[in-house]
């Protein structure tokens, strides 16, 4: 039987674990951290149970997560609401996103802020703009592509950026804001570099879906249920041992050194430590040189840091569980300030997922979680300028809450250092590559490296998706691959 040592336990990691072994393989997992899942994970503060990052799962038990589950026979309960997203929209109000878009109550709110908010000569500018660019047919063939998610239409785009592809159809500064805060929030990339294939992609996978929403007890619940399949199947999970070195002897795999310094023979060894870490663990002399300088030159994706409120009472009750106000400030400037050294946003966008409002398990009875989130670069060393940023997300979000503050007992904040500090790469990005253009589709690496029996797995290689959705679906991809 094939031997596997599968480096690292994120979604990418545990999934691709999982499925081998449930697909007979002698499969090892080696965990640096003594706690599972890496950026998907969970911990208790103060009788709060409380994500790691600031988690919503795009298309929660429709997408790779429940795919995975259903293939492992292990059940993992979903939490749905609809709408799912509550937008402030500046002069425009709020705005709902719902879980499908056309659905009647889609359609009624759309209708209703369309009406009193005067929008339709914004309509008719679009239709003007969108016409010119592609004519009356090209525009109808164009939607019908979105619409069904044509695999040739999303490939057409993976080499656009979001900013250019949206130009074609309007110029309106309310929806390039709003999409550019959705760029950052599904692919933590600004809209002016990341790819719109694999935003639309990502963004109508939601809407098809319809099943946006949160695992019962906190994002830990998707690792977690992968590796129970694991275990079962016969799996062995190594916990705080991390891979010091990729063994390899005449060009292929032999095994992983563990920091345990215990050498793990393998026959196949899948690393979810990001292709950048793999390289070093596997040695860039073992590798052709013209990878390396490739894996090299690979964008990271942005950050995402937030501030976990604990609350003494539910003080917030909106239509949708999440909050997002759309900064007033020119489309192409909202993330300018990311990129400056010691830049701060006057006006961020925020990710205020509120936890409590799909699963009220996850506080003490009565009491409510709410989590405020603000996009950074992916810098660690910037710990000063982190604190600072989320000072200022938290008196914006206070600014419409004010009951949120006077309610507060206590709240944890997470940062780049913190997400360093599971991921120990020595940067502090959300997602892994960037999902900009030159990276995905066809320009994504692959999972399978240049040493025969190496594999990478996770956000680094081989799928598309919303961050642990890319992960898991990389899982999947690799599993098959490997079997
Ligand atoms: C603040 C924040 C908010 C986020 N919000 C969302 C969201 O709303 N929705 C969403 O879908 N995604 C979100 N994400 C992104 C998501 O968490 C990641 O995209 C996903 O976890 C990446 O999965 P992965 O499999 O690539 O690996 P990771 O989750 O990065 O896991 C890698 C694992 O490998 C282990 N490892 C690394 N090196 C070694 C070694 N040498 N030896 C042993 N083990 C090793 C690490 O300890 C870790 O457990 C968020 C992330 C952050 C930080």
């Amino acid at each position: 039987m094939k031997k596997v040592v599968v480096i690292g336990s994120g979604p990418g990691g545990s999934s691709s674990a999982a499925l081998l072994a449930s697909r007979g393989y002698d499969v090892t997992l080696l965990e640096q951290n003594k706690f599972i899942g890496g950026k998907c994970s969970s911990y208790e503060e103060n009788g709060f149970k409380i994500d790691t990052g600031i988690h919503m799962f795009a298309r929660g038990p429709s997408g790779p997560h429940g795919i995975v589950a259903k293939e492992l026979g292990v059940d993992q309960p979903w939490l749905i609401r609809d709408p799912s997203e509550t937008m402030w929209m500046n002069k425009n109000g709020f705005w709902y996103l719902h879980q499908k878009l056309a659905s009647p109550g889609a359609i009624k709110d759309m209708a209703v802020a369309t009406i009193t908010r005067r929008q339709t000569i914004n309509v008719l500018n679009t239709l003007r703009r969108s016409l010119k660019s592609f004519g009356l047919m090209g525009l109808a063939k164009e939607l019908d592509g979105l619409r069904r998610m044509n695999p040739g239409i999303i490939q057409k785009y993976d080499d656009m950026t979001v900013r250019d592809f949206l130009l074609q159809f309007t110029d309106d500064d309310r929806v390039l804001a709003a999409m550019n805060c959705l760029a950052m929030l599904l692919l933590v990339v600004p809209y002016e570099q990341a790819s719109a294939g694999e935003f639309m992609d990502s963004f109508i996978g939601i809407f098809t879906c319809g099943t946006l929403g949160v695992p019962r007890g906190g994002a830990i619940g998707i690792p977690r249920s992968f590796l129970r399949a694991f275990t079962r199947d016969g799996g062995k999970l190594v916990l705080g041992v991390a891979a010091k070195k990729i063994l390899s002897k005449d060009g292929r795999v032999t095994g992983v050194l563990g920091s345990d310094d215990v050498e793990y023979p393998a026959d196949v060894v899948i690393s979810n430590a990001g292709l950048k870490q793999t390289v070093k663990m596997a040695g860039p002399k073992n590798l052709p040189s013209e990878y390396v300088e490739y894996v090299d030159g690979l964008k990271l994706s942005y950050s995402w840091m937030a501030s976990k409120l604990f609350l003494a009472k539910r003080v917030v009750d909106l239509k949708a569980p999440s909050f997002f106000p759309i900064p007033e400030v020119d489309p192409d400037s909202i993330f300018k300030y990311c990129d400056v050294p010691d830049g701060l946003p006057k006006d961020p966008f925020l990710f205020g997922p509120m936890p409590t409002e799909w699963d009220d398990t996850l506080a003490p009875p009565n009491h409510q979680l709410i989590m405020v989130g603000v996009p950074t670069s992916c810098e660690v060393d910037q710990e000063e300028r982190s604190q600072k940023m989320l000072d200022i997300a938290e008196r914006k979000f206070f600014s419409f809450f004010p009951e949120v503050e006077k309610n507060l007992i206590a709240k944890s904040r997470i940062t780049n250092k913190d997400t360093n500090r599971i991921t120990r790469k020595g940067t502090g990005e959300c997602i892994g590559l960037a999902q900009c253009v030159g990276q995905v589709g066809s320009n994504k690496p692959s999972p399978k490296m240049p040493l025969e029996g190496l594999w990478a797995v996770g956000c680094d290689a081989g799928a598309r998706g919303v961050g642990t959705e890319q992960g898991t679906a990389s899982g999947m991809l690799v599993a098959s691959l490997v079997s």
